[in-house]
């Protein structure tokens, strides 16, 4: 079975990489796109808990698919909701694109 943090270290980079590269006006058809990508994403992620979770945290909040900082912070409170399933900071959701698209080291 995959390590489930290593996994999950490299979705959430993969997933905030692609929010910070999602359009700032995107279209119709992009805004649908991205609600099937995650849920599809969700019902594929390898760790077959933590997809279910995905699933749930999708199905009770609706991607904010409207713009590219909405979505951004969309997939923040998303991670934030599994960093306090496992005990971990919250992560302030302003910063989000200093995080992951103008950069930081860690
Ligand atoms: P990670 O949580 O992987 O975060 C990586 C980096 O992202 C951090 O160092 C920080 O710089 C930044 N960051 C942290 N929080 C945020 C935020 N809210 N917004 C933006 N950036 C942030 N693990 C389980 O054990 N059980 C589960 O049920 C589970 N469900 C998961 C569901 C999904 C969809 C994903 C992608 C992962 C899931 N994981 C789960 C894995 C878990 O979230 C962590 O990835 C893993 O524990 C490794 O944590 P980490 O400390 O390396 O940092």
């Amino acid at each position: 079975p995959p390590d489930v943090g290593q996994l999950g270290k490299s979705s959430w980079t993969l997933l905030h990489s692609i929010a910070a590269t999602y359009p700032e006006e995107p279209t119709t058809k992009q805004q649908r796109d991205m609600k099937s990508f995650l849920s599809l994403f969700a019902g594929f992620y390898p760790c077959w808990y933590c997809g279910e979770d995905f699933t749930r945290f999708l199905e009770k909040n609706e991607p904010a698919t409207s713009s590219q900082d909405q979505l951004g912070k969309w997939l923040c409170e998303a991670h934030n909701d599994v960093n306090v399933k496992l005990g971990k900071p919250k992560f302030d959701c302003q910063f989000w694109k200093q995080r992951w698209k103008d950069g930081w080291d860690e």
